[in-house]
């Protein structure tokens, strides 16, 4: 019965949290963002706080916590939300280019932070796409 219990309890604060959802607040519109892409599925805005020139977070409108809370029913959303990618690169200008000559050009950092050992601070899954000359204000 106490597992029971808990278990109530458990489901009580995961709603909660979904209630509270900053992320799942814009995607109702209920906050504002830089809203950069969109469909039925997914979002995109550029992160309040920007650790390098370009710094785009990437959203299922699904509130889904973290990526430990995924499976491969997922695999559909994560392969599109990936695949975006390289199309927002162009658009934001930070493609990698020159690969051919041997001189690269251009890039960016794709980082999903998760759980608090991963140093998530918001618990409604996200990609980070970061990218554009250095220095970055992240350390590395
Ligand atoms: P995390 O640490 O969870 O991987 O990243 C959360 C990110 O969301 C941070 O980079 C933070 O700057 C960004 N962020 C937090 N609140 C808001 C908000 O209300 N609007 C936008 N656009 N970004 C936010
Ligand atoms: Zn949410």
């Amino acid at each position: 019965r106490l597992k029971a219990l808990k278990m109530q309890k458990h489901q009580e604060v995961i709603k909660m949290i979904d209630r509270d959802c900053i992320f799942c607040k814009i995607v109702k519109k209920e906050l504002p963002s830089t809203l950069v892409f969109e469909n039925e599925r997914i979002m995109v805005f550029k992160d309040i706080h920007p650790a390098a020139p370009v710094h785009l977070l990437i959203i299922p409108k699904k509130h889904i916590p973290t990526l430990s809370h995924c499976s491969e029913d997922d695999a559909a959303l994560l392969g599109e939300m990936m695949a975006l990618i390289p199309k927002l690169a162009r658009e934001e200008g930070i493609a990698v280019s020159g690969t051919e000559t041997g001189t690269p050009q251009g890039g960016f950092r794709v980082v999903v932070n998760t759980g608090p050992d991963g140093k998530q601070d918001v618990y409604h899954m996200h990609i980070h796409l970061m990218g554009g000359p250095r220095p970055w204000k992240t350390p590395n």
